[in-house]
């Protein structure tokens, strides 16, 4: 009811205040003049008291009449001209009825202000989350904030995907999560509202949005860690500065860039991504591979390579398991194009890398020199951070960089982007040799291979293994061959099973070859025995 008034509501108070007081002495001179209470104008009384229970309330309103009810009591005769008292028990039923006016009125208005309390917040806040929405932002006192206030319009990525797997209880559980860190943590003057859906806005006192971001993105990551359901999500952020808000310029508009911006990003990112992959995958493992990296339920396998010349150097594939604490084992097709969905792909990798250095490391420290290839993928070189993380782990262990290669499968976006590009420029000066993954699988040709710095092709085992059959497939394949040695690439053969398979690439002559025929990928123990007894024998093949 308060609110109803608006602006205008200490003004109006005062007047009501006025009017009431004045009425009530008019009211008693009144009877007073008239004669006293003999005349029953004390019936007016009533019109104050309602009056103040409708504007004020139930303590006012019965204040006013116990005041008034002793006033046109005791201290009112019955008869002013003769002086005639009243009769006590006249006056002591008029208060009482004044006082239960005052009460039943008083109590209604109580009832219609809860009423009206409860819609206008059903207005200015979701139902099921109670989060307040853009619609609240109108009665924000923005009197303390400075002369910039960050916009942050965060949009939470695949909601519907998290709808669906989970159903809108938890997802809703998950807005009111994301609201109550980001109030709780986020200590200067702000502002949030939710359209209940995937959008979230923000109006920070900080005249740098950059770092209110990084404060944000700071708080849900620490958020997803502690969610005590398995939803893994990520979200886009979006800013802009806004300039002396005040409620009266403030509006729904406000975060119509940043939204924009967030939304472009999104885009961006989906871009890259493979779409097929993001309707159809198991949505809630998605969580499971965030906990699975902190709790190292991933490990490695490698699969030896076979060169065609002496080395003492042996050369393995790494490449990735997870052992899942209530699935078993899950190979890697059935997650990996899941976490290239998402941002977890870099963490995955980066894991990868620095287990792959550890296990050479150990090797060498045996005597026993290996070399390992590991598989990036494309999304990780769209990254602006990915090759620095790479840095970062190469100095932690001062390792030597040529011990170490990337597969990459051929993808778009070497095509588009002049980032990965440059990443991948930037990895070959690192000193990593490059080499694309599956070649013959899909688009790859040979006249993009030139535009990349990358030192060796792996051809795809459809590829190598239907020379076998087709002697026209065989001339193709042959001129393929001879094409990438004249750019200089080293070439390997994947997917050899079979010794007939080996002896058709051998006399083609592959710089490597790889496959079950030699060794299926090994951990362990396995893996030992066959670096300390096998290679000698391997290498003769
Ligand atoms: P890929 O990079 O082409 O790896 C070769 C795959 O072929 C491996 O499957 C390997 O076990 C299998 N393979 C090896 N020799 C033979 C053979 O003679 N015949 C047949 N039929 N298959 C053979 P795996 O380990 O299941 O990996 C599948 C794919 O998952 C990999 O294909 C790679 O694209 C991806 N992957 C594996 N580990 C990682 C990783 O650490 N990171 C990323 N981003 N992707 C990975
Ligand atoms: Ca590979
Ligand atoms: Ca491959």
């Amino acid at each position: 009811m308060e609110k109803l008034f608006g602006k205008r509501r200490k003004i109006s108070s005062t007047f009501f205040v006025v009017l009431i007081i004045v009425s009530t002495i008019l009211i008693i001179a009144t009877v007073y003049l008239v004669g006293g209470t003999k005349h029953a104008f004390d019936h007016l009384m009533y019109l104050p008291i309602i009056f103040t229970g409708i504007c004020f309330g139930i303590t006012p309103s019965v204040a006013l009449a116990v005041v008034v009810g002793l006033i046109l009591g005791p201290f009112m005769p019955a008869d002013v001209k003769n002086n005639i008292p009243q009769d006590t028990f006249c006056w002591v039923l008029r208060a009482l009825a004044y006082i239960f006016s005052g009460i039943v009125v008083g109590f209604l208005r109580s009832i219609f202000v809860k009423v009206i309390d409860e819609n206008e917040k059903l207005y200015t806040h979701n139902k099921f989350t109670n989060i307040p929405n853009t619609k609240i932002l109108s009665s924000v006192d923005f009197s303390s904030y400075g002369n910039k206030t960050s916009a942050l319009s965060l949009i939470i990525e695949k909601y519907e995907l998290i709808v669906y797997y989970f159903g809108e209880e938890v997802y809703a559980n998950l807005l009111v999560d994301i609201y109550n860190a980001l109030n709780d943590h986020i200590l200067t003057h702000k502002t949030i509202v939710s359209n209940g859906s995937n959008f979230i806005g923000l109006l920070i006192d900080n005249d740098d949005p950059n770092i209110s971001v990084r404060e944000v993105v700071q708080i849900l990551r620490d958020l997803r860690k502690r969610l005590k359901y398995p939803i893994y999500f990520e979200f886009s952020i979006g800013t802009e500065i806004i300039e002396n808000i005040n409620k009266q310029n403030v509006t729904e508009a406000v975060f119509k860039e940043s939204t924009s911006k967030a939304i472009s990003s999104i885009v961006r990112k989906n871009f890259l991504r493979d779409p097929t992959t993001a309707s159809t995958f198991d949505y809630p493992l998605l969580a499971d591979i965030e906990k699975a990296l902190l709790n190292d339920e991933f490990y490695l396998v490698y699969q030896p390579l076979k060169y065609h010349k002496q080395s003492n150097v042996l050369f393995f594939e790494a490449l990735i398991r997870w052992n899942h604490p209530t699935k078993g084992l899950i190979p890697p097709n059935e997650f990996i194009p899941l976490v290239e969905n998402t941002l977890l792909i870099n963490p995955l990798s980066l894991w990868v890398l620095r287990n792959t250095i550890i296990q050479i490391k150990k090797y060498k420290e045996q005597g026993i020199d290996i070399m390992c290839s590991i598989n990036i993928s494309p999304i990780n070189l769209y990254s602006t951070t990915f090759v620095n993380s790479v840095q970062a782990v190469i100095d932690e262990f001062n390792f030597d960089t040529t011990l170490i290669k990337f597969e990459i499968t051929e993808g778009i976006a070497f095509n588009i982007s002049k980032r990965a590009l440059n990443n991948l420029n930037r990895l070959n000066e690192m000193g990593i040799d490059l080499a694309i993954d599956d070649f013959g699988s899909g688009h790859a040709s040979v006249s993009y291979l030139i535009q990349l710095p990358i030192k060796y092709v792996k051809l795809d085992r459809l590829l190598t293994a239907n020379i076998m059959n087709d002697e026209r497939e065989k001339i193709l394949f042959l001129n393929t061959v001879k094409l990438l040695k004249n750019l200089n690439l080293e070439i390997v053969g994947e997917g050899i099973e079979t010794k007939e398979h080996y002896d058709a690439l051998k006399e083609v002559g592959l710089h490597y070859y790889q496959g079950y025929y030699f060794s299926h990928p090994l951990s362990g123990d396995g893996l030992h025995k066959w670096i300390t007894k096998t290679p000698k024998k391997f290498l003769k093949l």
